[in-house]
């Protein structure tokens, strides 16, 4: 198995229930992108798998589990209802689902996701589950904050905090997760230590990184502005259609803080300009002239 383990701790946890010791409840807390959601499946795919060096990853069961097709694993997270919670109804579907018999007569898993974001009659309801968990059903959940559950939720829950990644972990998971070494890097220092926004970098920004980075350091006299501007704006435009990733101006300010030819007032001074190009994009104020003056602050800085 070739999982990197964003903290000692967790891997102390996977360890147990490989020993098949694990707790039935446990509650994994972290900020987004610090592999949460990657873990609790991996624990899930642990209770489910029947091999001895579990998970082996390549099991029906393993590949049912990752897919969501497991009849025995069941997965729940905010629905698409304008508040982004997870209801009362879904909590009552999932109990009723787990009060069967196992279909693969072997344990079950419950995973839910965000389960800060559970109505709170949606945590009452599932008290008693925890409580007293029917058969071999282990709940593993997420939550940003522990905090945001409540009391009765929070003690029947062991619980694992992830921190935040430093730059080199991400990229070793990045590079587990087959990404070549170079881009790995690249997406980890780029996203500061979110392992999903580094996945997503490396997946779909990197090419547009580049390409923006690019259109920045072609600019060596004033008359290349206007061309290097409405690159950008075409770039960042075609950009938006795909999800997450980075605006242009966050790009250009992680460009600017790992050049070295400025004198701190005069980073100072294009930090300035960034926010003010934030602004004026916010009021709507036309782009192409936002983008050419900031690049002009950016030229004579430099
Ligand atoms: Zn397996």
């Amino acid at each position: 198995m070739d999982f990197v383990f964003p903290t000692a701790n967790a891997r102390r946890v996977y360890d147990s229930y490989k020993r098949r010791a694990g707790t039935h409840a446990i509650l994994i807390t972290g900020e987004a992108g610090v592999g949460k959601r990657s873990l609790a499946f991996l624990l899930a795919k642990t209770v489910l798998c029947g091999a001895d060096d579990n998970p082996c990853g390549t099991c029906g069961s393993c590949v049912r589990v990752e897919s969501r097709t497991h009849p025995d694993a069941h997965c729940v997270r905010p629905g698409d209802n304008k508040s982004r919670t997870i209801s009362v109804e879904q909590i009552r579907a999932l109990i009723e689902q787990i009060s069967i018999r196992s279909f693969e007569g072997g344990a079950k898993a419950v995973i839910i996701e965000n389960a800060d974001g559970m109505q709170p009659a949606a945590q009452n309801a599932l008290l008693k589950s925890l409580e007293e968990p029917p058969g071999d059903v282990f709940f593993f959940l997420t939550a940003s904050r522990r905090l945001d559950l409540l009391p009765t939720i929070r003690s029947r829950c062991a619980w694992l905090h992830l921190p935040p990644l430093d730059i080199e972990r991400t990229a070793d998971i990045l590079k587990s997760q087959g990404f070549d070494a170079k881009l790995a890097n690249e997406a980890a220092l780029y996203a500061e230590g979110s392992v999903g926004q580094a996945a997503d970098y490396a997946k779909t920004s990197a090419e547009y990184v580049r390409a923006v980075e690019s259109a920045l350091a072609s600019v060596g006299h004033a008359i290349d502005i206007p061309f290097a501007a409405k690159k950008i704006l075409d770039l960042s435009q075609k950009k938006s259609g795909a999800d997450g990733g980075y605006s242009a101006l966050d790009i250009i300010e992680r460009y600017i803080s790992r050049l070295n030819g400025f004198d701190s007032e005069g980073r100072i001074r294009i930090y300035g300009a960034i926010e003010d190009s934030r602004k004026r994009d916010a009021l709507f104020l036309p782009k192409q002239q936002t983008m050419e003056d900031l690049l002009a602050v950016i030229m004579e800085e430099r």
